[in-house]
């Protein structure tokens, strides 16, 4: 489907907790563009963007990262190579202002106490305010924005370190039809910036619309893997989210 050689590959990844296998044996790959991750509630989505983020170790299984075998590195080393991520409960310092929130998200070097890189900061802050739309927001207290505006910021923290791939779990949650709508816009954009995106979303037609590719889970396993359409259409899909609403919910 794509030609261009995988950015992340994963090959017979494991992660049980305790007797539960949460990923039973997982090979696959991601590319640039958009690629949707869904399943039904505890297939083991989230647990794939912890190992692919290094924020868990699998049992067993390789994963490279822009041609790098990683597994064993911690989550620092993978940011560091260009993987950033959002958390399906935003996880933002609610006493900070929005632009400190974001300013703690670039690299340390672009911290330092130097003025000119002080000031470098400043404007990669603002910039990436107004690529998520919350620019009028930077002196508030993270813990004043709505949640839509929550995960807006916690989306501009992860764009902040210029990553080459972005894991997004369930970034759509919460948020009203309206605000999803603008979310989705925002995640296209952020992908026609040359972004790779991973997104994890229970709600099916914000991934149907912005996803190349889809990807299926279920028990920890990958049931399906294509384009929307095809998807959409595959009888074991539609198996596994009875009870769920079918997929046309
Ligand atoms: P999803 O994101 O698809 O809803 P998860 O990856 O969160 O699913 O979970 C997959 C399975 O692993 C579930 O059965 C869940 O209860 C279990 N699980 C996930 N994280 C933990 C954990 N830290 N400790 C114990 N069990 C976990
Ligand atoms: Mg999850």
């Amino acid at each position: 489907m794509n030609a261009a050689p995988p950015l992340i590959s994963v090959a017979k990844i494991r992660k049980s907790f305790g007797s539960n296998k949460a990923l039973d044996g997982i090979s696959t790959h991601f590319s640039s563009g958009i690629t949707g991750l869904i399943g039904p509630n505890g297939s083991g989505k989230t647990t794939l963007i912890n190992i692919l983020c290094g924020a868990l170790k699998p049992d067993a299984g390789s994963i490279e990262i822009f041609g790098r075998d990683v597994v064993g590195q911690g989550q620092h080393e993978i940011a560091r190579l260009g993987v950033a991520r959002t958390f399906q409960t935003p996880a933002v310092f609610p006493h900070m202002t929005v632009f400190d929130n974001v300013a703690a998200g670039l690299s340390p070097e672009g911290l330092m106490s130097n003025l000119r890189s002080r000031r470098h900061s400043a404007r990669e802050v603002c910039e990436c305010l107004a690529v998520v739309g919350i620019e009028g927001r930077q002196f508030d207290e993270a813990t004043d924005l709505p949640l839509g505006e929550l995960r807006r910021l916690e989306l501009a923290r992860a764009i902040a370190r210029r990553p080459k791939f972005l894991l997004l779990d369930e970034p759509a949650s919460g948020m009203t039809p309206v605000e999803t709508d603008s979310l989705v816009a925002t995640i296209a954009d952020i992908a026609e910036r040359g972004v790779a995106v991973l997104i994890v979303e229970h709600k099916l037609e914000v991934v149907m619309s912005l996803s190349e590719r889809i990807l299926v889970l279920e028990r920890g396993k990958v049931i399906s893997d294509g384009a929307p359409e095809t998807v959409q259409s595959d009888p074991v899909v539609r198996d596994a989210y009875l009870g769920f609403g079918g997929l046309d919910a």
